[in-house]
């Protein structure tokens, strides 16, 4: 969190999220990733989780864009190589670009953050379809406080518990204040 702060990564304001909620605080991973070090940083820190919960670990997968710096990140501190998942045209995940797992490969699913969890679980259905198996998971930040299920051991360097509201019951949006969706334009 200290380094999400340093880089100006932890925002403070009214943002509405990608789930429709909205919040008075949003992380912004890739502010704090643009910095190549800290993502080296990150990135030794959840592969050391990662080989903890897995032991033998052969590819690191991820759903980009989210997922591709940090995923490359463990990847590269486990020596292994690194896979990413795309949404196709209806909005289901993919692999594409020639990627492949070879049989009963050992995958770590790697997510910049996890919020309920829905994502990482369809990319771990998605692996397990292509015959490797997902033999945990790993995050920079947890927002579920813990209680995202993927059904693998996961871990997360942070976890928090996001304040999060409905629109409609929303005190910021009663305040008057404008609305914000991080990384685009105001209010939008
Ligand atoms: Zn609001």
């Amino acid at each position: 969190m200290r380094r999400f702060e340093e880089t100006g990564a932890y925002l403070k304001g009214h943002f509405r999220l990608t789930s429709g909620l909205h919040s008075p605080e949003f992380l912004q991973c890739a502010k704090v990733l643009q910095h190549p070090a800290i993502a080296e940083e990150f990135g030794n820190r959840l592969a050391e989780e990662m080989k903890k919960l897995a032991g033998i670990i052969q590819v690191v997968v991820a759903p980009a864009m989210g997922g591709l710096i940090i995923g490359h990140e463990v990847a590269r501190a486990l020596g292994v190589r690194f896979i990413f998942t795309e949404r196709d045209a209806e909005a289901k995940m993919t692999l594409r670009r020639g990627f492949a797992f070879e049989p009963v490969e050992r995958a770590v699913m790697i997510e910049d953050v996890i919020t309920t969890g829905g994502s990482s679980v369809e990319v771990i259905e998605l692996v397990k379809s292509l015959g490797a198996s997902v033999v945990a998971a790993g995050s920079i930040i947890d927002r579920s406080g813990g209680k995202a299920d993927l059904g693998v051991p996961r871990v997360a360097l942070a976890t928090l518990m996001a304040t999060t509201y409905q629109p409609e019951a929303c005190p910021l949006c009663a305040q008057g204040l404008p609305v914000v969706k991080p990384g685009s334009r105001p209010g939008r």
